[in-house]
C-alpha cells in the first residue's frame, strides 16, 4: 500500500457529528484506523489528520458540519494538520459540488466507505470497532439497520442514506458480543426504521432478532430499542417489552403528530387512533412502561384544532418524555413544497405551548416513582461527590437522569436508588446497595 508520508504512530482526531447511527459508522471507522496504527486524540490541536463524519439531514446539521470543517481548515492553513477528511453524510449529498467548494479537504468518502478512508490514508485494517474518545464502553448503539423506504413527507434521510438493507442476524448477533467483551451493560438497538428489520432479509421479524440477542446476552444487560415507526409495534412487541426479559419496557415511537389529515401528508402511514392504541396496550401491560415520542410542530396544514389534538392526546396518555420541533422546510423534501405552513413563531409558541403542559405530565409520571426502588446504571461523578445515571426510564443523550451521593460506587456500574425526589426530568435519591 502505499505510503502517503505519515509516520507509522499517526495522531488522528474523529468528529462524529450527527444521530447514534453516525456515532455508530465513526466508531467502526475509529475500530480499523486503531488496528492500522493511528492514535486517536480527543482534541483536532493534538492531531496531524482529522476527519469529520458529517451529518446532513437538514440545514443546521449542514451548517455544523461546515463550521467544523471550517475550524479544521484553519489549522491546515496554519500548519498544524497535515491532512482534513470529510466523510459521511454531507458528502453523499453535496457530493461533486462540495469537492469543488472545499478544496483543502484531503480524503473524501460517503458513509461507511471506510475502505476509500484508509486506503487513502495509505493503510490497510481489519474490521473492528473502537469507543471514540470521551464516550464510555458500557452503554453503547447497535445499528441493526441502514437506509428507509418510509419516505416520511418531510425527511431527507432515505435519499441521503438509501433504501432499507437490515443486517444479518448474525452480524448484529456478533457485534453484540464484541460490545459485551468491550464492557458493555446496556446495548441500544437502532435504525430509521428498527421494526422493518428482516423484511427485506426473511431472516424473521425484529422479535426474532431480540430473541436471538436475548440468548447470548447475560441476563443483566439492558437492551434497548429506538425509533420505532408506529406502523410497525405492535401487540407482541410490547408483551415482550414488558415482560421481564434484557428487553427494557422503554417504547421509543415518533409521533411527529397524531391528527390524521397531517399524519397523511407527512406520509407517517398511520393514525391517531393507532398510536392512541399502542401506548395505552403497553400501560395496560405495565403502568410503569416508559413511553417517549417526539411531535413536529407548524407543519404545512395544521391549524389550531390540529394542534389542541397534539395536547389533548399527551393530556390523556400521559407520556413519560416528549420531544418537539418545529417545522422545517428541508430542500428538496416534499413538505417543503406544500401549502398553507403556518408562520415560523406560530410553529414556535406551539411547541412551547405543547412542552410547558409535558413538563407538568412528566412530572406526574416522575412522582409516581418517589419511595421507589430503581436500577440505575451509573454514568458519572462530578468533584462535589454527586453521582448521576440513568434507569430503564432514561435513554442516553435525550431523557432525564437519576441523582444521588456518590459515596462508594463506580461509574459503569449498577446500583440500586431509593427515589427521594422527583424533578421535571430527574429523579433525585440515595443509594441503598452496591
Ligand atoms: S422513518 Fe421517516 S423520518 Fe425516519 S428516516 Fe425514514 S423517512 Fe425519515
Amino acid at each position: 500500500m502505499e505510503e502517503i508520508g505519515l509516520p507509522k504512530r499517526t495522531r488522528l482526531f474523529l468528529l462524529s457529528l450527527g444521530c447514534a447511527k453516525n456515532q455508530v459508522d465513526s466508531e467502526v471507522l475509529a475500530g480499523r484506523l486503531r488496528l492500522a496504527g493511528f492514535d486517536l486524540v480527543a482534541e483536532a490541536e493534538e492531531a496531524e489528520v482529522a476527519l469529520i463524519n458529517t451529518c446532513g439531514f437538514i440545514q443546521p446539521a449542514v451548517e455544523e458540519s461546515l463550521a467544523a470543517y471550517l475550524d479544521l481548515e484553519q489549522l491546515k492553513a496554519e500548519g498544524r494538520l497535515k491532512k482534513i477528511g470529510l466523510l459521511g453524510c454531507l458528502f453523499n449529498r453535496y457530493g461533486e459540488e462540495l469537492r469543488r467548494e472545499l478544496p483543502a479537504v484531503d480524503i473524501w468518502a460517503p458513509s461507511e466507505a471506510w475502505d476509500q478512508v484508509l486506503a487513502a490514508l495509505g493503510r490497510q485494517a481489519p474490521p473492528g470497532r473502537a469507543v471514540l474518545p470521551g464516550m464510555t464502553a458500557w452503554s453503547r448503539y447497535l445499528k441493526i439497520a441502514e437506509g428507509c423506504d418510509n419516505r416520511c413527507s418531510y425527511c431527507m434521510i432515505p435519499s441521503i442514506r438509501g433504501p432499507f438493507r437490515s443486517r444479518s442476524l448474525d452480524a448484529v448477533v456478533a457485534e453484540a458480543e464484541d460490545l459485551l467483551s468491550q464492557g458493555a451493560l446496556e446495548i441500544c438497538l437502532i435504525a430509521q426504521d428498527p421494526t422493518a428489520w428482516g423484511r427485506d432479509r426473511k431472516e424473521g421479524e425484529l422479535i426474532d432478532l431480540i430473541d436471538a440477542l436475548e440468548k447470548v446476552l447475560p441476563e443483566t444487560v439492558w437492551l434497548r430499542l429506538h425509533y420505532l415507526h408506529p406502523q410497525g409495534v405492535d401487540e407482541a412487541l410490547l408483551e415482550r417489552m414488558a415482560g421481564g426479559g434484557q428487553l427494557l419496557p422503554y417504547l421509543d415511537m415518533p409521533l411527529q403528530h397524531v391528527d390524521d389529515r397531517i399524519l397523511s401528508s407527512m406520509n407517517r402511514r398511520t393514525t391517531g387512533k393507532r398510536a392512541a392504541e399502542i401506548f395505552r396496550y403497553a400501560r395496560s401491560l405495565d403502568e410503569d412502561f416508559a413511553l417517549r415520542t417526539t411531535f413536529i410542530t407548524g407543519f404545512p396544514g395544521e391549524d389550531s384544532r390540529a394542534f389542541d389534538k397534539i395536547l389533548a392526546f399527551i393530556d390523556e396518555q400521559e407520556l413519560d418524555r416528549v420531544g418537539a420541533f418545529s417545522f422545517w422546510p428541508e430542500e428538496g423534501t416534499e413538505a417543503a413544497l406544500l401549502p398553507r405552513r403556518p408562520r415560523p413563531s406560530t410553529a414556535q409558541r406551539r411547541l412551547e405551548t405543547l412542552m410547558s403542559l409535558q413538563e407538568e405530565i412528566s412530572l406526574r409520571r416522575q412522582n409516581r416513582f418517589v419511595g421507589r426502588l430503581l436500577q440505575v446504571l451509573v454514568e458519572g461523578i462530578d468533584p462535589s461527590g454527586l453521582a448521576w445515571g440513568r434507569s430503564f426510564r432514561d435513554a442516553p443523550e435525550v431523557d432525564g437522569e437519576v441523582q444521588f451521593p456518590a459515596g462508594e460506587v463506580e461509574p459503569g456500574t449498577f446500583v440500586t436508588v431509593k427515589v427521594t425526589e422527583a424533578l421535571e426530568h430527574d429523579l433525585v435519591g440515595e443509594v441503598v446497595q452496591p
